[in-house]
C-alpha cells in the first residue's frame, strides 16, 4: 500500500468511525449537559433558521424523495416543540436584529420551505397558523407558472415505479446501468439527478420525458407543487405564510453566466410581484449554491438576504452576512429534533451527528 493509499484508508476508517459512534457522542454530550456548558464558556449565541421541503401526510409520500419530506405528523410535533420552548420570529425580524448589529437571543428560530409543495398549503398552513407561527416560502416561479412537480421527484417516482431494468444515459458520456443491481440503482439515480439539476427548460423536460420512456412507470406522481392560485389561497386564507424567492428554473445558479444569473436573480422577484403584487426581498439559492458574484447581484436586485447552503456552524450571529446565510434541514424524526435546533450542537457536534 503506497502512502496515497494509505492516506485514503485511514480517512475511510475514520469516517466509518464517526458515522458508528458519532451520533452517540452527540448525544451523550448534550444530554449530559456538556454541549451546552462548551457552547456557554465560549460564548456561542445566536438564531437558527429551520428549512423544510415537502410535509406530505401519506396520501402523497411514495412520490416524494424522502430527502425532502419531514411526514406530516412529526411536522405538526415539531411546530408544538417549537411554539413551547423556542422564540419563533419572522425572517425580516431576523434581518433587522442582524442590520442592527445585534445577535439574536438563544433560543430565536426561523422557519422556512423552499419549492413550494402543495402540502404547504393543504398541510403546513393550518397547522402554524393554529400554533401563531409563521414561515417563508420561497418559490421557484416557473415551477409554480406550471404547476409541475420538482424534477426530484418526477425522477424519484420513475426510478420507484420503473417496470424496466435498463437505463442508458447520456451525462458527460453515455452510460449503460442494470438497474435489478441495487449498486447499479444508486449510481443509475444519482447520474440522472446531476444532468437534471444542471440543465434547465426544454432541456431538462426532454431529459426527464427520456427517463420516462426508458423506464416507463407505472404511477407517475400527481401534481406536488402549487400553482400560482393555490399561492393566492394560501395568502388570502393563512397569514401564516411569507413569500420569498428560489429562481425561475430551480437551477444551479453557480454554474451561470452573469446575465442569466440577473435574469433568475429578476425574473423571479418580478414574477412574484406581477402575480401577488408584492416584491420578494429574500432569496434561497437552489441546492445551497451560491457565490461571491451571486451574492453581490442577489443584494443588486433588491433583495436584502439569501440563504446559501447548510454548514456544520449554522449558528445566526451579528457578524453573518445576510446574503450568506446558512439553514439547518429539519430532520425527518422527532427524536433529532431538539438537537438540530439547539444553538449548542455546532462545529464538530453537529459533524459528529451526520
Ligand atoms: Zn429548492
Amino acid at each position: 500500500m503506497n502512502l496515497r493509499n494509505n492516506g485514503i484508508f485511514v480517512r475511510q476508517l475514520k469516517q466509518k468511525l464517526r458515522k458508528k459512534i458519532g451520533p452517540s457522542l452527540q448525544w451523550a454530550a448534550y444530554s449530559t449537559g456538556m454541549m451546552q456548558f462548551l457552547a456557554r464558556i465560549k460564548h456561542i449565541k445566536g438564531a437558527i433558521v429551520l428549512m423544510y421541503h415537502s410535509v406530505a401526510d401519506e396520501s402523497q409520500t411514495r412520490w416524494i424523495d424522502p430527502h425532502n419530506h419531514v411526514p406530516a405528523g412529526i411536522f405538526k410535533e415539531q411546530m408544538e416543540y417549537l411554539s413551547l420552548h423556542r422564540q419563533v420570529i419572522e425572517l425580516a425580524e431576523l434581518i433587522k436584529i442582524l442590520r442592527n448589529g445585534f445577535t439574536p437571543e438563544n433560543g430565536t428560530a426561523v422557519i422556512t420551505f423552499d419549492d413550494g409543495y402543495l402540502d404547504n398549503l393543504t398541510v403546513a398552513a393550518p397547522i402554524l397558523e393554529n400554533l401563531g407561527l409563521v414561515a417563508t416560502l420561497f418559490l421557484p416561479t416557473g415551477y409554480i407558472d406550471r404547476g409541475e412537480t420538482q424534477w426530484v421527484d418526477q425522477a424519484y417516482t420513475a426510478f420507484k415505479f420503473r417496470t424496466r431494468s435498463k437505463l442508458s444515459w447520456k451525462g458527460n458520456q453515455t452510460v449503460s446501468f442494470d438497474l435489478r443491481y441495487p449498486a447499479h440503482g444508486a449510481e443509475a439515480y444519482k447520474n440522472v439527478c446531476l444532468s437534471l439539476m444542471h440543465n434547465n427548460g426544454a432541456k431538462r423536460r426532454n431529459l426527464i420525458d427520456e427517463l420516462y420512456v426508458q423506464l416507463s412507470p407505472t404511477d407517475p406522481p400527481q401534481r406536488l407543487t402549487m400553482d400560482w392560485d393555490d399561492v393566492k389561497m394560501l395568502l388570502t386564507k393563512y397569514n401564516c405564510f411569507k413569500i420569498g424567492g428560489h429562481s425561475q428554473e430551480h437551477t444551479d445558479m453557480t454554474r451561470l453566466t452573469e446575465d442569466e444569473m440577473r435574469d433568475e436573480l429578476e425574473g423571479c422577484a418580478r414574477r412574484i410581484e406581477d402575480v401577488l403584487g408584492i416584491r420578494p426581498v429574500h432569496f434561497s439559492f437552489p441546492y445551497g449554491r451560491t457565490n461571491t458574484q451571486l451574492r453581490k447581484i442577489a443584494a443588486e436586485h433588491g433583495y436584502d438576504c439569501a440563504f446559501g447552503g447548510m454548514g456544520f456552524n449554522p449558528i445566526i450571529h451579528s457578524g453573518t452576512d445576510p446574503y450568506d446565510m446558512p439553514r439547518v434541514e429539519a430532520p425527518a424524526l422527532m427524536g433529532r429534533f431538539e438537537l438540530a435546533v439547539s444553538t449548542s450542537n455546532t462545529g464538530i457536534w453537529r459533524r459528529l451527528g451526520r
